[in-house]
């Protein structure tokens, strides 16, 4: 069919056509046009100028940028080893989706003086390896023009492939001839990059044109642009694909369809592009499937693919496959490390005391401090992942052997130590004495901050606020003047909520002195009782030295509670309502409080871990009086760390909200504990070789 034809067919078209030619050129082959089978369908939209074309305001001419990257006429070099000749401004038919709309079938012809000085750019630039052949369509130039492009190109020594990019075997396949072939065969290795759009353009003149190229030694790729209402449904798409392979012509990239001026009615949404590309793989040949790029301005051609990947550490990668199947790939385990502790390899032993079951005639919390095995194991992973070599180390009763067997320079200290009331200093008095640096506090600190009351003597020394408070060794002792109702009981030394129960609380003698005396008798040791605040209460991290740093507050709310459960954070209440199976969240971090507020409290802490001479990182719980005073009511020196955020561990919880993993946690940890046992410099060694190893060798 030619355009005389055509008109005669559809003569509403010929004012269509005018209106658009005033803007953008217009041309098909009769070939082309031959292909058309009704009116707007997939040829159709490609060929015959829509009004649509004028009306697009939203779209830039060059949104490739192009512009920028050419150093002389017809060259784009955008990419470091390659360059684009556009060698040619003409086409056999103008398609109107096109990304150079604003050049092909506009300018004057390429000059020979034009192609003559990109030749002699190309000559001076030996990091150009690649050149490909475009335009327009360079095969619409005279056998010799291309004769003498493809010759001189071969001159250069530094070329090691030349590619052309055509529509020429799509829109005009009797251009490609045997002379052709037999032009182009001299100067392998040569490619071609084809470019059809829709399975109607396979054709058997097309098919003739590439079994032609493929036979003359040519591997033939072929590019797709994703248009709406012409290609945009995975069976057209893979019929294409399918029958493109048949030809020899390998799916080379699917382009998303540029932001040009023109075509905006052709556009379909990046997510619409990767639903057809989850379509493809897995389910068709891999041969089959283009690579899904976005040519975005100013960003050159930027691959994407459905997202396959869940979930990526150091460990490895949990990837969904195309049915949905969830499976995973493990990376190789580092085995040897290289960081090293005074020109020692760094051996790090995780030191802790495992949780277990409460034995018979021990209270259901004896062990609630103790850390289950997962905590431990979480740590020793997170160090591992940064490459330090790290073993688990229970801190039982061959701990004092296990260290002085010499393997291990480093601690990591979680352990709280078996039986005895300054149960919490074992491990750093052991490690002390055999001269092994170890994170968190020290011996004194550990004891201090084990017994309450201690903690408060020295709390109150230095003017921290803490509620009035008496310590009873005996049920019966007189109660001090100057400490009123309601009081609260809880043992003298424990952690973690432990003792204290729902009916700590007590508004009158006989609860009190009950509770006393449960507390005596069950933990064996004396009872703290103090008197009860009736504020919001807050746990506050705090995490480094010189100087350190108040985490987000945390604030424990107790409004869910059911009736009958106190308002404070008794056992109950940590452990059977604040945990994954049940629905409240009695946690929130950060806690909902103005900045005055938020001052006073972080002042508190801060006071109060100098006061006490804690380091690296500690938690404590606060509370407000009747006037708004945030009173400390518990130190914890050795915080739990526990790994997953539905545990609610509210150390950890804090991290978390300010930004940092649980990997960040254990190496700030780790990095403020060796910095204060000066190995500074080892640790910012440790930090550096940690970057990116890639960006060092690239620049060499
Ligand atoms: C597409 C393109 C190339 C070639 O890119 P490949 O990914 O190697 O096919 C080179 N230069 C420019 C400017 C391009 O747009
Ligand atoms: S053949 Fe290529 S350069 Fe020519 S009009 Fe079509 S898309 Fe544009």
């Amino acid at each position: 069919m030619n355009m005389k034809e055509f008109l005669q067919k559809y003569p509403e078209e010929e004012e269509n056509i005018r209106n658009v030619r005033k803007t953008y050129p217009m041309k098909v082959t009769n070939y082309y046009l031959g292909l058309i089978k009704e009116k707007g369908d997939a040829i159709w939209k490609q060929c015959i100028p829509d009004l649509v074309e004028l009306q697009d305001t939203v779209n830039d001419e060059d949104s490739l940028l192009e512009e920028d990257h050419t150093p002389v006429p017809c060259l784009v070099h955008r990419y470091p080893d390659r360059v684009l000749l556009l060698a040619s401004n003409k086409c056999a038919t103008y398609c109107r989706f096109c990304t150079r709309k604003r050049k092909v079938g506009k300018q004057v012809a390429v000059t020979r003086e034009t192609l003559l000085n990109a030749f002699d750019y190309i000559r001076k630039h030996p990091e150009v390896r690649d050149v490909i052949i475009s335009g327009g369509d360079p095969l619409m130039l005279s056998d010799e023009e291309i004769e003498f492009i493809l010759k001189e190109l071969r001159s250069i020594p530094h070329i090691e492939i030349i590619r052309i990019g055509t529509r020429i075997p799509c829109t005009m396949p009797e251009r490609i001839t045997p002379k052709l072939c037999e032009i182009l065969k001299k100067y392998h290795p040569l490619f071609v990059n084809v470019h059809f759009e829709h399975p109607m353009e396979i054709t058997p003149e097309s098919t003739r044109a590439c079994t032609m190229l493929a036979d003359a030694g040519i591997p033939m790729g072929n590019q797709t642009v994703m248009l709406k209402g012409v290609n945009d449904k995975p069976e057209v798409l893979a019929e294409l694909f399918h029958k493109l392979v048949q030809i020899r012509v390998k799916p080379y990239y699917l382009y998303q369809a540029d932001q040009i001026k023109g075509t905006e009615h052709f556009r379909t949404t990046v997510q619409e592009t990767l639903k057809i590309m989850e379509k493809l793989y897995g389910f068709t040949s891999g041969i089959c499937i283009p690579q899904f790029v976005i040519d975005a301005p100013g960003g050159g051609k930027i691959p994407i693919t459905p997202e396959y990947c869940q979930y990526m550490n150091q460990d490895g990668i949990v990837l969904r496959n195309f049915e949905g199947k969830v499976v995973e790939y493990k990376n190789p385990k580092k085995v040897e490390s290289k960081k090293r502790i005074a020109g020692q390899i760094l051996r790090i032993a995780v030191v802790f005391n495992l949780k277990k079951a409460a034995e018979k005639n021990m209270p259901e919390d004896a062990y609630a401090e103790f850390d289950a095995i997962e905590v431990p194991m979480a740590i020793k992973n997170a160090l591992e992942r940064k490459g330090y070599i790290a073993d688990l180390v229970e801190a039982d009763e061959n701990f004092f052997e296990k260290m002085k067997s010499g393997k291990y320079n480093f601690v990591f200290n979680i352990a709280e130590g078996l039986n005895a009331g300054a149960r919490e200093s074992q491990v750093p008095a052991i490690l002390d004495m055999l001269g092994i640096p170890y994170t968190g506090s020290g011996v004194l600190t550990q004891a201090i901050t084990l017994d309450k009351t201690r903690t408060k003597e020295t709390l109150i020394y230095h003017r921290i606020p803490t509620p009035k408070y008496q310590v009873f060794n005996h049920w019966d002792e007189k109660i001090k003047p100057g400490i009123s109702f309601p009081m609260f009981i809880k043992p003298n030394g424990e952690g973690s909520s432990k003792g204290i129960r729902n009916n700590s609380l007590v508004h009158n003698e006989k609860d009190l002195r009950k509770m006393i005396k449960f507390v005596i008798n069950t933990y064996k040791q004396p009872a703290l009782v103090e008197e009860y605040l009736d504020g919001r209460e807050f746990t506050v991290g705090v995490l480094g030295n010189n100087p350190p740093r108040v985490l987000p507050i945390v604030e424990v709310t107790f409004d869910h509670l059911p009736d009958g459960i106190n308002k404070f954070d008794s056992y109950e209440v940590k452990w059977y309502w604040d945990n994954p199976n049940n629905p409240v969240d009695p946690v929130v971090c950060p806690a909902d409080v103005d900045d005055v507020l938020k001052n006073r409290i972080e002042q508190v802490a801060l006071k109060a871990y100098k006061a006490l001479g804690i380091v690296d990182l500690c938690r404590m719980d606060i509370r407000l009086d009747e006037v708004g005073i945030p009173n400390v009511i518990d130190v914890n020196a050795l915080p739990g760390l526990m790994p997953n955020p539905v545990d609610n561990s509210r150390f950890p919880k804090a991290c978390f909200t300010a930004g940092m993993s649980y990997d960040d946690i254990i190496h700030t940890v780790l990095s403020e504990a060796m910095r204060r046992n000066g190995l500074y410099a080892e640790a910012r060694k440790i930090k550096n070789a940690n970057r990116n190893p890639l960006q060092l060798s690239r620049q060499g």
